[in-house]
């Protein structure tokens, strides 16, 4: 079968238990994509093809066997910065441009044991920090779109092999929109669940406490089942969640758009910078939810101005304490011939961390330092109990907020953004971060460009299934989520 690549994860499950293909076939066959395609889209860091063929022959084993689950034999991409046993792990960074990890991350382990064939590794912003996944030591990623376009970031790996049929579905994590944004410029559906929903463990630390990871995919029901292998507690993340994970594909159809409460913060739709199609495609999605029974709610979300300077304080403050590990000692990159321990802790540093990085790492550092303290971190951390207390209140009334992912679609690559410039893009994905709540993205139409638009649907604490049922039913009514860039479209 020449289009393997364009069945959802429901048809390769139904597929693979009814002996329609193997495994082998279909890993064969994204393997062969992947050399074909992806040199022009440049998803991904790391292919595995060996691995990848012996976890398919094994799927295809327990397939006979009678013992597979649903997922046995389905190839999917992760994210570089979750840990990989025996396979490069590098967070897009020089600095681990060497690092082999010795054990997986809980993701991957919990992917292993569903059956999912790993076909390698996708890039991603440097140690996720950016919105552009340019920042990466291995080169910009493609927007299959518009390859002269970024894929978003920082999982723009995850998104632009998803787009690009490179990968059924992707692992991506966010930590202040790094799934939502790059899959609303890729035209997916990608979960950023609730803070704790997901393990942390072996997924390499950007900013802890706003750290999350959650699926990518064409449709809410290809991310259910993904979610499914992905949530869950783990007593070696010490802020995972002891509360059951839902089955996100049988509650699919568990809430109803009718008479659901859809809050539209006014002060979001005013927001300087908000292109006038990106506007333009959420208020008809939003029309389209409203005719299939949905109620429209204006509300207030009065802290919005705040949540770029309370994100890149506390974020880069995080991350300036999480990159002290990387020293030059223990693992991954270490500068030649050092003089003494400064030295080679200055220039492993100096060498191995890109510029973006470097800032961030300065940013937090001052921020951290005993004279600004109180004055930048603590009073970050009150503004940010300030924005959560926001977004609870407006849950009093309203089931569900709505917001684009991004103010605008995609960047053309090398845009040269200034920092704030790129930073000021994040204005609708990072709040959620901050409040540690769940929030999804659905593709809602395109503009003049042929650019993708996304939605943002935001929800309370452990809302995930809503969010995936609400998306999955505005997808039995339209079909964005169905359309394909013409690289998609390509045979090999
Ligand atoms: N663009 C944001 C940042 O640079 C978010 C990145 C992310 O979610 N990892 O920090």
């Amino acid at each position: 079968m020449t289009d393997l690549h364009r069945l959802s994860i429901r048809e390769l499950s139904e597929g693979l238990a009814g002996s329609k293909f193997s495994s082998r076939e279909l890993t064969e066959h994204y393997l062969k994509r992947i050399e074909k395609i992806d040199t022009q889209v440049q998803s991904y860091v790391t292919v595995t093809p060996e691995q990848a063929l012996a976890q398919a022959d094994a799927a295809d084993a327990l397939r006979k066997s009678g013992m597979a689950n649903v997922l046995t034999g389905v190839p999917v991409a992760h994210k570089d910065i979750f840990c990989t046993q025996g396979i490069k792990t590098t967070a897009g960074s020089k600095i681990l441009d060497n690092f082999i990890s010795p054990y997986d991350a809980t993701v991957v382990a919990k992917g292993k044991v569903a059956g999912l064939v790993t076909l390698g590794k996708v890039n991603m912003d440097e140690f996720a920090m950016g919105s552009t996944s340019e920042s990466s030591y291995f080169g910009a990623t493609k927007n299959p779109w518009a390859l002269d376009h970024v894929p978003g970031g920082s999982s723009g790996g995850s998104a632009a092999a998803v787009a690009a049929d490179l990968a059924p579905f992707a692992t991506g994590t966010d930590t202040g929109g790094s799934i939502r944004q790059p899959a609303s410029f890729c035209g997916l559906t990608g979960l950023k669940p609730t803070y704790g929903r997901v393990s942390r463990f072996g997924m390499i630390a950007y900013a802890s406490s706003l750290d999350q990871g959650g699926p990518m995919a064409r449709s809410a029901e290809d991310c259910a089942y993904l979610m499914n292998v992905m949530a869950g507690h783990d007593n070696r993340d010490s802020t995972s969640v002891n509360v059951d994970a839902d089955d996100y594909v049988a509650n699919l159809n568990g809430t109803s758009v009718k008479g659901l409460r859809i809050g539209i913060p006014k002060q979001y739709f005013n927001v300087a910078g908000l292109d006038a199609d990106v506007k333009a495609r959420v208020e008809e999605s939003l029309k389209k939810l409203e005719d299939m029974g949905a109620t429209l709610v204006e509300i207030d979300l009065n802290m919005t101005d705040a949540y770029v300077p309370t994100y890149y304080l506390i974020a880069p403050a995080e991350a300036s304490s999480n990159l002290q590990r990387f020293d030059g000692v223990r693992y991954g990159y270490r500068c030649e011939n050092p003089v003494d321990l400064t030295d080679l802790y200055k220039r492993s540093r100096s060498e191995g961390f890109g510029p973006e990085v470097q800032r961030r790492i300065l940013i937090g550092t001052y921020a951290l330092s005993a004279g600004y303290y109180d004055a930048y971190y603590v009073k970050a951390q009150k503004v940010r109990r300030l924005i959560q207390q926001d977004f609870l209140k407006a849950f009093e009334s309203v089931d569900v907020i709505a917001a684009p992912s991004a103010p605008t679609t995609a960047y053309k690559i090398g845009a040269s953004l200034d920092p704030v410039e790129m930073y000021l893009g994040d204005i609708y994905t990072i709040a959620v971060n901050l409040a540690g709540l769940p929030a999804i993205n659905a593709p809602v139409g395109f503009d003049k460009d042929q650019l993708p638009v996304g939605l943002q649907l935001i929800g309370n604490y452990w809302s995930e299934s809503q969010l995936l049922s609400v998306v999955h039913q505005y997808q039995q009514a339209t079909d964005w989520h169905t359309k394909r860039a013409a690289i998609a479209e390509e045979t090999v």
